[in-house]
């Protein structure tokens, strides 16, 4: 059941408890002394996305009725920067809306993920909107990105003194970007108003249909197309699995040939479209190179709207139907998605 968002391992760390650490993917007590040491305070328990508690506040506080949550508006857009276009996995949306907090002052750090030199998925902090563009594109694998607050009370220095916007660490503005289950852990943690999720002011969350594990999934890939996983330039799925190497060679592999390496804890997940994010982007249902965006909550709205304005992305017109009529058919096809994912589940 852990989907290895490493919540339960952030909040303990952050507390100053220090009772349990993340092994691998798993959360692990650190040694048999630190069990005498436990608080049982239940935090780590009531907060995990997928255990019951707090399900149905935050049900309700986030208006969620059914499978595809609340939606105040639905939109497809893209990116009108050419770098972010190049490195985004569709429209680039999350980076170029980052990039935007980062230009606007409304945010001084963001959690994504990235590659490391080893081509495995680590979640990172980031400070400088520089970093940005490296964490752009899908990555699939499980990239725990609720752990790296574990440390949110231990910034290096060096960062501490370039960014001395940052001195109080409790009034860092953060970000967050993350898969369902990540977001819903984010929330829970908010609802509880505990440490270190407090300084989460957005939520982006990424529609998902299955996650894998990343050792597993890329011996697959070697099987079926024979490429190194350090030569692969894109993996995207659309239907089918397409990957590109870096030499711009496009193999499409039947999905169900990754079925192996798909995680647990995907099976007995019913979130497509991340229901609990400010913003939840996908590529199912958009045109190419643009992303599917549901606005959820005001301070979403407020952000698509300003962007725009802006100028960073570009809505999508769609010209064969009314908006009315397209926004009706997207959810529609997001909904059938999500019962896809709701059936396999079963
Ligand atoms: C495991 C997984 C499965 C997905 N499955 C689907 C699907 O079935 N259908 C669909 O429509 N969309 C799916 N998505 C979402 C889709 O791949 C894009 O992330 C989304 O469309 C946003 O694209 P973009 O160009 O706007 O984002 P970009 O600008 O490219 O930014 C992507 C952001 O995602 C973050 N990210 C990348 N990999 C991970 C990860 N493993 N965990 C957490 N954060 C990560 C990056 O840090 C970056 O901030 C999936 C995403 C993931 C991570």
């Amino acid at each position: 059941m852990c989907c290895s968002c490493g919540a339960c391992v952030a909040y303990c760390n952050a507390q100053g408890f220090d009772i349990i650490k993340m092994e691998g993917y798993t959360p692990q007590i650190r040694s048999d002394a630190k069990v005498e040491d436990c608080k049982e305070c239940g935090v780590c328990y009531y907060i995990c996305p997928q255990t019951e508690p707090l399900m149905k506040q935050l049900n309700d506080d986030y208006r969620i009725k059914d499978e595809m949550g609340y939606i105040q508006d639905i939109i497809a857009a893209k990116t009108t920067d050419e770098k972010i276009k190049e490195m985004g996995q569709d429209g680039g949306l999350v980076t170029t809306l980052l990039m935007y907090l980062f230009d606007k002052n409304k945010i001084d750090a963001v959690i994504v993920s990235e590659y490391d030199d080893k081509f495995q998925t680590i979640p990172k902090i980031i400070f400088d909107k520089e970093e940005l563009l490296k964490s752009s594109g899908t990555r699939y694998s499980i990239s725990s990105n609720i752990l790296p607050l574990k440390d949110l009370y231990n910034i290096a220095d060096d960062i501490v003194e370039k960014h001395p916007q940052i001195y109080d660490i409790n009034q860092i503005r953060m970000a967050f970007v993350g898969t369902p289950c990540q977001c819903r852990a984010v929330r829970k943690m908010q609802l509880l108003n505990i440490r270190p999720t407090h300084v989460i002011k957005y939520v982006f969350g990424l529609f998902c249909m299955e996650n894998f594990d990343h050792d597993k999934l890329f011996q697959l890939v070697k099987k079926e197309t024979n490429e190194e996983p350090t030569n692969i330039a894109k993996m995207n799925i659309k239907k089918n699995f397409f990957i590109t190497s870096k030499e711009n060679k496009v193999y499409e592999i039947e999905l169900k040939k990754f079925d192996d390496a798909v995680r647990n804890h995907c099976h007995e997940c019913d979130e497509f479209t991340s229901r609990f994010a400010d913003i939840s982007f996908g590529g199912s249902g958009a045109v190419q190179q643009n992303s599917m965006v549901l606005i959820r909550t005001d301070k979403g709205q407020d952000l698509i709207r300003d962007v725009i304005i802006a100028g960073y992305i570009k809505k999508f017109t769609p010209k064969k139907s009314t908006i009315t009529e397209w926004k009706a058919k997207k959810i529609n096809l997001l909904r059938n998605m999500t019962n896809k994912k709701i059936n396999k589940s079963k």
